[in-house]
């Protein structure tokens, strides 16, 4: 197989010459097949070569050893008397970008590493595959990215994220079909979102919590969209009805998994004013405490009784 069609897909630009396989890293020779080139300023092509230079570049990993491409590469005149630009290097259109020290497949690979991982995590996983990236590099791909086209989103999450936990918070907007982030706002005032949503026309759905600022912003800026609770508000909301409804139940729950405890539950009527409910809840726990200490003196283990009451080991050890 050729080894220049195995590793780049241009094999009429690029020409491998030599490869290294070293203790930890694999060195890749490359030379530039171009015999011409256009001028970045002027466009104009030019055959009148400057001087060769080697540029580096790291690569995808292979077999686990960190990758490094030398390419040869040249410098021309540019012929066109009028251009400022005297003396321009050679330029690609596929692999090697200008001012870049990374291939653009590498690059492709990481920006995508680090929007899904983040900075840190994502350092961590390419060191481990052999790739030496800083977070902070990585998070500069994410910083220079272009900003994805508005105006085509038609689903939208919006939520609010801290800058500093109870201090500072901005919002944040997904497009839910792409799952990808789209723009950060720099708080979570209704002004700042309504301005941001007038500027999606074809928006269909919105999903938010119940933040009275964001349920007023979506009925301004996109009044024909449907607002929809997202899903994790409808979990917590659920989860928090579903623990004020076991903490009222429970002792009647209680005596029906436990029949063989003798005691008579604690019977709650549905509302009860706030001290009594305290005072109730106080009972339970009484009652419970009871159960436990019913439990030891009849000889059984921690481990025993904390499966039979459905509790963990160390809340009844202590
Ligand atoms: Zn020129």
């Amino acid at each position: 197989m050729n080894l220049t069609n195995l590793i780049f897909s241009s094999a009429d630009v690029f020409k491998v010459i030599s490869v290294d396989n070293n203790a930890d890293q694999i060195n890749i020779y490359v030379q530039s097949r171009q015999k011409i080139c256009l001028c970045p300023n002027c466009c104009e092509p030019s055959t009148k070569l400057h001087s060769y230079y080697t540029r580096k570049f790291n690569d995808l990993p292979t077999f686990g050893k960190a990758c490094r491409i030398f390419l040869k590469s040249r410098k021309y005149y540019c012929l066109t008397d009028e251009c400022p630009l005297k003396i321009f290097t050679e330029r690609y259109k596929d692999h090697f970008e200008p001012c870049k020290r990374t291939t653009k497949r590498l690059e492709e690979k990481l920006f995508d590493t680090v929007l899904e991982l983040g900075g840190k995590p994502a350092e961590r996983i390419c060191n481990h595959f052999s790739i030496p990236v800083s977070d902070t590099t990585l998070l500069r791909l994410i910083n220079k990215a272009p900003i994805p086209d508005s105006g085509d989103f038609t689903a939208i999450g919006v939520d609010d994220w801290a800058y500093k936990k109870r201090e500072r918070y901005g919002s944040i907007l997904v497009d839910l079909t792409t799952r990808r982030i789209v723009d950060l706002l720099p708080d979570r005032e209704e002004a700042s979102l309504v301005n941001w949503l007038q500027k999606q026309p074809k928006l269909e759905i919105i999903t938010r919590d119940r933040y009275g600022k964001y349920r007023r912003a979506a009925t301004k800026g996109v009044p024909q969209a449907i607002q929809v609770a997202d899903r994790w508000h409808l979990l917590k909301n659920l989860g928090e009805a579903l623990t004020k409804m076991m903490t009222r139940e429970y002792a009647r729950l209680s005596s029906s998994l436990a029949p063989r405890i003798e005691e008579s539950p604690l019977e709650m009527p549905d509302e009860l004013p706030v001290r009594e409910k305290e005072s109730a809840t106080t009972g339970i726990i009484k009652q419970r405490f009871d159960e436990m200490k019913k439990l030891q003196a009849e000889g059984l283990s921690i481990k025993r009784i904390a499966v039979q009451l459905g509790m963990h080991r160390e809340t009844v050890r202590k």
